[in-house]
């Protein structure tokens, strides 16, 4: 059965993110040969609208609106409720970030749907589509079917891979105008912390640090090694905790869930709560000075040694090979 399915597209600083083409790739799947339709919400957006078409969407709707400019609950929910209406897909998909997980449950409970949250792989079964998503933090996995209703997912960045981008695609580029009112809330400015430019969430490689960085100053040897990979800087909560980093680094069970290509973990031991936000990392490096840390547990490769001795050696080597 082919569906028609609906992929909300996440936008900030004017670019879409990654997990858009993923969202995308997700969509094509569960479309099953159906139409695959992006939207996109803001304001004066329509210019990314054939970055969609090319990684595989087949047409696109770009709802323009001044208080679509900056994400809140109310403008999106109903904004996104006006393009189902208009729409009537049999499926809806949007990236697990920070916005999927504010406004997908608001848009299922007001549609009666169910939600698939957090999905890490999308498979046809026939003509089902199996969504397989973790729980327990991560140490087993669910998998889940609709069989009645609108298909209704978010999905983790990182996890599905985009579709290979064809910028020769073409697709229909429609714009709806929305009418959206009684806002609860009004953004008056956005502030953004200073995290060294990568996004967490988003990241291929991350560098993360532990208590064992033991200060502010002891994260430096890592953002150096940072930046030779082009990875961002995370934390356990025992370096959080202990005023050595700032909250919006955090890693783990109550910090960001992440899945790089290659994960650090320095001088962190591989408490359960930590390894709930990275233990689906492809590659794990553990740097500890302890070589019975748990973190060894479920690192690929492993360093025993003092941290600050191994961390400057490594990025010299890394210097050689990569700038
Ligand atoms: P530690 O456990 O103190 O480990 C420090 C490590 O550094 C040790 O293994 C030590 O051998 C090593 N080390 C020390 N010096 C050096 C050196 N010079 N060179 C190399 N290695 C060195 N934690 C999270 O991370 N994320 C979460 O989201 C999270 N959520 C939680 C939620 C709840 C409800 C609870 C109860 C706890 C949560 N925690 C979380 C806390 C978690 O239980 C651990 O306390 C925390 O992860 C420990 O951080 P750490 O590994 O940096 O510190």
């Amino acid at each position: 059965m082919a569906r028609k399915v609906l992929v909300i597209g996440e936008v900030r600083d004017g670019e879409l993110r990654n997990v858009s083409f993923e969202a995308v790739a997700a969509g094509k799947e569960v479309a099953n040969g159906g139409e695959v339709v992006g939207v996109l919400l803001g304001e004066n957006i329509s210019d990314l609208a054939n970055q969609l078409i090319h990684y595989g969407a087949d047409r696109v709707v770009a709802v323009n609106h001044p208080d679509l400019a900056q994400y809140t609950t109310d403008a999106y929910q109903q904004a996104i409720l006006q393009v189902l209406d208009v729409e009537s897909p049999e499926a809806l998909i949007l990236g697990h970030t920070s916005i999927g997980k504010d406004v997908a449950p608001r848009v299922a409970m007001k549609l009666g749907a169910g939600l698939i949250s957090d999905v890490i792989s999308v498979e046809k079964d026939g003509d089902e589509i199996v969504f397989t998503r973790p729980i327990y933090s991560g140490k087993a996995f669910e998998k889940k079917k609709v069989n009645e209703g609108i298909i209704f997912a978010t999905i983790r960045p990182n996890n599905i891979a985009p579709l290979e981008q064809d910028a020769s695609k073409s697709g229909d580029v429609s714009s709806l105008t929305v009418d959206i009112k009684d806002l609860r809330t009004t953004i008056r400015e956005v502030v953004r912390k200073a995290t060294g430019g990568v996004d967490l969430s988003e990241a291929k490689v991350i560098v993360a640090g532990g208590r064992g960085v033991k200060s502010k100053e002891g994260f430096e040897p890592l953002q150096k090694l940072a930046d030779v990979l082009g990875a961002a800087v995370g934390a356990s909560r025992g370096a959080c905790d202990a005023d050595y980093c700032d909250y919006s680094l955090q890693i783990g069970q109550t910090g960001k869930v992440v899945t790089p290509d290659l994960y650090f973990a320095i001088g962190i031991s591989g408490a359960i709560q930590h390894l709930a936000g990275m233990s689906n990392s492809k590659v794990i490096v553990a740097i500890n000075k302890d070589p019975e840390a748990p973190i060894f547990e479920v690192a690929d490769y492993g360093i025993v040694g003092d941290l600050f001795e191994v961390v400057p050696l490594l990025t010299e080597e890394l210097k050689n090979v990569l700038v």
